[in-house]
């Protein structure tokens, strides 16, 4: 990657084919203008960066159009080499004329995404912010929009560089280590070493995270109420969605299967459960119901665990806690409105107090629910990753926490700490495109159109 290599100049078309008042062809490469500059004509000599007007002509000196140029002198243009930007009238017999006539005088037709792949190769941008050139002309809403151009801008090559410099210089400790044991150089103690490895895993979580709130937005959060018959879940269920759909009753164990419906939570769309009681029955219907409810919670992202804050916990609040405390989960302490019992709130400490029935306390509910999920946490990004990125980002994560397993247990030496470190580097330059494969460049640029 360097910005002097030679390359063969390419023309393409660089708007939409069909008539419209201006059709651009671009053009780059080494040496464009003496390569194309006698089919040019200005009145003035051509000044980087300024707007001529000229007139194309053919070999023969025949006019095909008149228009307005901007030529960009290398390194100082889209592509990092010089280019044109032939600003023509759009009709696309005189466009398709111009490309021939550059065609037919050595200049190649440029492949899909080939001017940004060129700048990519120049050093002008990383991969990433190739790959948002894409997703920026393909945007489709809003949110996708704006995603594509804060990565564009930088926003995830500025996560991913501390991270593959932390890396770098671990790396370069421990090989020093490695050359110059005997001598009197600083080295990091196994705490440092570890307490980077950490670092840099956390900082890598924290993007993978981003993946989810991606799909979130596209499938909604899976949010299941759960909590011993009678604590109020169907009234919690209803009241979240502001309608009656779960039938409430005061026979414990009405709710025999489980309810689902959508709710929208500050844009995000969340897939509201409202579970059976789970517990013991012996009632062949609804211990199916339970067994459903059961399989509803192994898909939650996150469990609103409900019990009864206004009498004492029993038995089988507990046992149902025992079921969910692993998972992702909220304590939501109801029926505040019939007082509050203090040994309740002191075995869930970070419980949400509410009132299923007043509607007291379901603010900071939802609040809670988003935050739990990560989309509003205080190191919530604004950038989306591809499935590339998170594939790569999951790889080098991977890594990092084999490592830190072996290096815990004192099974690395510290060549092959050196080797392991370097290992989940790579995914990171990989990334970023500083180690990138044709086969990678192909499959990303070739989803870019023509004359980008
Ligand atoms: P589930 O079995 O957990 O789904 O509980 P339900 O939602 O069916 O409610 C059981 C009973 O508790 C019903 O009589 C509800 O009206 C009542 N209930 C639910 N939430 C509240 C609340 O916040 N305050 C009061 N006072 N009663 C509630
Ligand atoms: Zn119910």
């Amino acid at each position: 990657m360097s910005n002097i290599k030679e390359r063969e100049p390419i023309v393409a078309i660089a708007t939409p084919f069909g008539e419209s008042a201006i059709g651009v062809v671009r053009l780059s490469g080494t040496g464009l203008l003496e390569k194309v500059g006698r089919f040019i004509r200005t009145k003035s000599s051509i000044k980087p960066r300024y707007a001529h007007r000229f007139e194309l002509v053919d070999e023969q000196g025949k006019p095909i159009d008149d228009g307005i140029l901007i030529y960009y002198k290398a390194p100082n243009s889209y592509t990092g080499e010089d280019m044109l930007e032939l600003f023509l009238h759009g009709n696309p017999f005189i466009l398709k004329t111009a490309l021939e006539l550059f065609v037919r005088n050595g200049i190649r037709l440029a492949q899909p995404g080939e001017f940004t792949k060129r700048a990519f190769l120049n050093g002008k941008m990383d991969l990433l912010q190739a790959e948002a050139v894409a997703d920026l002309i393909g945007a489709k809403t809003q949110l996708a929009h704006e995603s594509a151009l804060r990565q564009l801008k930088g926003e995830l090559s500025s996560y991913i560089t501390p991270l593959r410099e932390k890396l770098l210089e671990l790396c370069a400790y421990v090989e020093a280590d490695i050359e110059f044991s005997e001598e009197d150089i600083p080295t990091l103690t196994r705490e440092q070493i570890l307490r980077t490895l950490l670092e840099v895993k956390d900082r890598i979580d924290t993007l993978l995270f981003t993946v989810k709130k991606g799909e979130y937005l596209r499938r909604g959060i899976n949010l299941a109420i759960v909590g011993k018959p009678n604590v109020g879940k169907s009234s919690l269920f209803n009241a979240l969605l502001g309608k009656d759909r779960a039938i409430v009753t005061s026979v414990p164990g009405t709710t025999r299967d489980f309810l689902q419906e959508s709710l929208n939570l500050e844009g995000i769309p969340v897939n509201l459960i409202d579970t059976a009681g789970i517990r013991e029955s012996s009632d062949e219907v609804e211990r199916i119901g339970i067994e459903r409810s059961l399989q509803k919670l192994r898909e939650a992202d996150l469990v609103l665990f409900v019990v009864d804050a206004s009498s004492p916990l029993e038995s089988i609040d507990l046992e149902v806690y025992n079921l969910i405390e692993e998972t992702n989960h909220i304590p939501v302490l109801n029926k505040i409105d019939l007082g509050i019992n203090e040994e309740v709130v002191k075995r869930f400490p970070d419980g949400i107090k509410v009132s299923a029935k007043t509607g007291q306390g379901l603010e900071e509910l939802k609040e809670r629910v988003l935050q739990k999920v990560g989309v509003f946490g205080a190191d919530s990004m604004h950038v989306y990753l591809s499935v590339r990125h998170a594939d790569l980002l999951q790889r080098a994560k991977e890594k990092i926490e084999e490592t830190v397993e072996l290096f815990q247990r004192m099974e690395l030496s510290p060549e092959v700490l050196s080797l392991y470190i370097r290992e989940a580097l790579h995914y990171l330059e990989e990334l970023v495109g500083t180690i990138a494969t044709e086969d990678v460049l192909g499959s990303i640029f070739s989803r870019f159109c023509i004359g980008k």
